[in-house]
């Protein structure tokens, strides 16, 4: 406190005094009482002094004792009545203040659960695109270990375009939308958009969202359309080919009229089998098949699978042969399995060259019904092998469409064997043939074979 605060109001009463003693007829005393007067002043100004002292000081203790979570001392019943007043302030700020902080805690929280829940990764950046806050997602969808608070983005992703969309986003207060291609053990394809916090908020916001799925599932879906143009033009293009011959006067030659309507007619066959087998597909895929689960007698659907491809088998010299148990009972449903076993026979007898063999053998392995179609045929080169069930996916396209394939057959082989709990594998050498297995759950014991 400035010295002319405590020094007037100590002098005064003591001046005053001294001047009342001198005018009552005692100058001699004046100087003597006065200086009594301003020895009382001090000693009761240094009492209060101290009073007020300890009063403070107890406040500030148990005030800091509030701010630090420990709690506050018992009021002081004999306290001065400004500092009970200003208690009494400090007591009103510190509940608000209190209660703000709750407040701010359960936002804080509430933000940090919200964004943990996000499938989508999510990072912030201050005003000078450094990581200060992002979410459990992000680690995932950059497969990182590394700290990302605290670094740049090019730091923690090499991409200069995510640099430059940050910084338009710190320093321009601009949005924008990349796609980045992660290169790595796992390839991922993010869609990341960036856009400012707000105009009161320096930094910026990005959201990677990982499209990996989606980008491989549209080119699925592109392949497959030009693939279904492409096989549906190569027959359509003979048919019309040929037709217009004839109508250009070749329908008039015996010799070669014969021939052409043959063409025709085994090309439109064609065609109706390649809409069939994408219908079914389609179905298959769609799970709009409803299968009728029931026992199938293994060895019946494989005799009347193989009667089916026996005529083609014998006119190119070759001997399909069955060893599958009578007893051996899957729970499927007839046509699909018959539909199964027909594909792989087929297979089996087209890539495989005059004079080879077929043996279909079956047994119970592990509690599953398993069925083995081999061939000695051309084989499959092993690059080859984890494709082949991918629609019109083929080893030799020449080969499979002279052989009247339409690249879908084994592809509904492995949909057909998934919608009854089954499977189907591959082992082949080029050269040597192949064997296909098909494993089916197994009926109840009592009417299956044990092995
Ligand atoms: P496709 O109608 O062409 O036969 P699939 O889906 O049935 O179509 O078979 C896909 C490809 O797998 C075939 O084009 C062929 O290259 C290969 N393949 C299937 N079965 C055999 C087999 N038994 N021996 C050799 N290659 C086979």
């Amino acid at each position: 406190m400035p010295l002319r605060y405590t020094l007037l109001p100590l002098l005064l009463p003591a001046t005053l005094v001294g001047l009342l003693v001198a005018m009552l007829g005692t100058p001699g005393a004046a100087v003597p009482v006065a200086l009594i007067t301003l020895a009382g002043s001090l000693m009761a100004l240094g009492l209060s002094r101290g009073a007020l002292q300890r009063q403070l000081d107890r406040l500030a203790r148990s005030t800091r004792g509030r701010a630090e979570g420990s709690g506050g001392s018992a009021p002081d019943p004999d306290r001065l009545e400004e500092v009970a007043s200003l208690e009494g302030a400090i007591d009103t700020l510190h509940t608000r203040l209190s209660a703000r902080n709750t407040e701010l805690n359960q936002e804080s929280r509430t933000l940090s659960a919200v964004l943990d829940s996000m499938a989508e990764g999510i990072w912030v950046t201050d005003a000078e695109g450094t990581v200060v806050r992002h979410n459990d997602a992000l680690r995932n969808i950059l497969q990182t270990g590394a700290p990302i608070v605290g670094q740049r983005p090019l730091a923690v992703l090499r991409d200069d375009q995510l640099h430059d969309a940050v910084m338009r986003g710190c320093l321009e207060g601009a949005s924008t939308h990349l796609e980045l291609e992660l290169e790595g053990l796992f390839p991922r394809t993010l869609s990341v958009r960036v856009t400012p916090l707000g105009r009161d908020l320096p930094g910026s916001a990005a959201v990677f969202h990982d499209v990996t799925e989606l980008r491989r599932l549209e080119k699925v879906r592109q392949d497959f359309v030009a693939n279904v143009s492409h096989e549906l033009r190569t027959p359509i293009t003979a048919i019309r080919g040929y037709a217009e011959t004839l109508q250009g006067g070749a329908l008039g030659d015996a010799q070669v009229a014969p021939r052409m309507v043959e063409i025709i007619h085994r090309q439109s066959e064609r065609l109706s089998e390649l809409v069939e087998d994408l219908l079914e597909l389609s179905r298959l895929e769609s799970q709009q098949v409803s299968l009728n689960l029931t026992d199938v007698p293994l060895a019946e659907a494989a005799a009347r699978a193989a009667d089916t491809v026996r005529p083609k088998a014998e006119g190119k010299g070759q001997v399909v042969s069955l060893h599958v148990p009578a007893g051996l009972v899957a729970v499927g449903d007839p046509r699909a399995v018959e539909q199964v076993l027909l594909n792989l026979l087929d297979n089996a007898v087209k890539y495989t060259p005059a004079g080879g063999r077929v043996d279909v053998d079956g047994a119970c392995e592990d509690g599953r019904c398993v069925v083995r179609v081999r061939d000695t045929g051309v084989g499959i080169e092993p690059r080859h092998l984890s494709r082949i069930f991918e629609r019109f996916y083929r080893v030799d396209k020449g080969r499979s469409r002279d052989m009247g394939g339409t690249g879908l057959g084994l592809s509904i082989v492995k949909h057909l064997l998934q919608a009854m709990d089954g499977e189907v594998k591959v082992e082949s050498q080029p050269n040597e043939g192949s064997t296909f297995t098909i494993f089916l759950p197994q009926a109840a014991p009592a009417r299956s074979a044990t092995g």
